[in-house]
């Protein structure tokens, strides 16, 4: 059947309130406009950026709406002025884009694009404003500029990652968005050599990507430093040497590391979001060359406070967004990192649900039971 052109009809997991269980409605989802592709999604994750939004504590919410931005499937169709991609092709949308033309993009050293960098407010489509998706003629909001919660969605063509057509969905679906973050901090960004040591605080998807990073790169010792001690057993199949749990010591965390390491660790990777732990992800590194690299999101009002001395002894301080990935040229190269068994993807996989129980995964994440949980749509 074709549907190019025409209104497809098909089921999505709309949020109707803030909190409330997502509800199965059959949505239509309107043809791609201009530089949009229209996407079957096969497989999509829940991320916890999904949960925060969709618990919509602290921001403006924005109801109705369709969450879900880590995800794979397969362009159904493209609007005008798409000429990389094409019907047919295996996708990943990304929440974050590449426009190709701004200075951003031009630049070999940022993935901040102009154009398509994260919007977390915007709930309709960059080219006018409007919503692809509706009910009964009511428009629900996108999220992300992904919404993947929907058997089909509307994403810029910026924002669609075309990857090798023999990568199972189900598994790299989760390059999209947490894995990559964590992955790209540590070996684009931290970049450890050969037999360095490396600290990760947090050992959430995020952190538990970046201890995979480091150990790719060959670290020597990698440290995982979390609250959580459940987080622990979990963590040593992602390459985790040691554990610290900050609770279970007097000393500041630095103190306990740099008593660990001779000193400080060579590069650390901080993936909580508390400001306590970027402080101490910096003071723990070694002096004369230690890194310290910043993912976590941190709360509005925090500020980062250390001593320049600090900087003065030659440590870096970084920070990083989606692991410095330009989504369309190098996440299709994380995915051949899997194809080429570098990368190990299914231990971050810890549960897998049909669409239709798509509530189970927020359960299963609220409880801090999953790393990542597949859903799987027409199912
Ligand atoms: P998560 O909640 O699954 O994991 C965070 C872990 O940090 C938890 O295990 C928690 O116990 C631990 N933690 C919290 N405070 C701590 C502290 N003071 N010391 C030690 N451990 C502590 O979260 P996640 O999905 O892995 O995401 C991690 C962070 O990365 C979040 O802040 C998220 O918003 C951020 N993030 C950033 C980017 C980016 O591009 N920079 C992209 C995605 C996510
Ligand atoms: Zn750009």
């Amino acid at each position: 059947m074709i549907t190019t052109g025409q209104i497809i009809r098909c089921k999505a997991a709309v949020a109707w309130e803030a909190g409330k269980p997502l509800v199965m409605e059959e949505v239509e989802v309107a043809p791609p406009q201009k530089h949009e592709v229209r996407i079957k999604i096969l497989f999509t994750s829940l991320c916890h950026t999904d949960v925060y939004f969709w618990e919509a504590k602290g921001q403006t919410p924005l109801f109705p709406r369709i969450f879900g931005h880590e995800a794979g499937g397969i362009v159904e169709s493209v609007g005008e002025g798409v000429t990389d991609l094409q019907p047919g092709d295996h996708v990943l949308p990304i929440f974050t884009g590449e426009c190709g033309d701004c200075p951003h993009c031009h630049s070999e050293e940022s993935n901040m694009c102009d154009l398509l960098r994260i919007n977390t407010e915007r709930g309709g489509m960059i080219h006018d404003g409007e919503s692809r998706f509706s009910i009964n003629g009511k428009p629900i909001h996108h999220f992300l500029g992904t919404s993947t919660f929907s058997e089909y969605t509307v994403v810029h063509s910026g924002q669609v990652a075309k990857i090798n057509p023999e990568a199972p969905l189900d598994k790299v679906c989760i390059v999209s968005c947490g894995l990559s973050t964590g992955l790209g901090a540590t070996l684009t960004v931290a970049k450890p050599k050969k037999g360095q040591s490396v600290a990760v605080f947090g050992l959430g998807a995020v952190g538990l990507g970046a201890a995979e990073g480091a150990k790719m790169a060959g670290a020597s010792r990698i440290i995982g430093v979390d609250l959580n001690p459940k987080r622990f057993e979990e963590a040593k199949k992602f390459g985790v040497t040691e554990f610290v749990n900050p609770r279970e010591h007097d000393k500041p965390v630095q103190q306990v590391i740099a008593d660990m390491t001779n000193g400080g660790v060579d590069r650390s990777v901080e993936c909580t979001g508390s400001v306590q732990a970027m402080i101490q992800a910096f003071e723990c590194v070694h002096d004369g060359w230690g890194v310290a690299v910043l993912v976590g999101v941190p709360s509005k009002d925090d500020a980062f406070k250390t001593h320049p001395m600090n900087f003065l002894n030659e440590r870096t301080l970084k920070g990083t967004f989606f692991g410095n990935y330009k989504p369309k040229t190098d996440i299709p190269g994380v995915v051949e990192m899997y194809m080429n068994k570098e990368l190990e993807l299914e231990k971050f996989i810890t549960h897998t649900v049909p669409f239709s129980e798509i509530n189970k995964a927020f359960d299963y994440m609220l409880k801090g039971e999953s790393i990542r949980c597949i859903i799987t749509m027409g199912a």
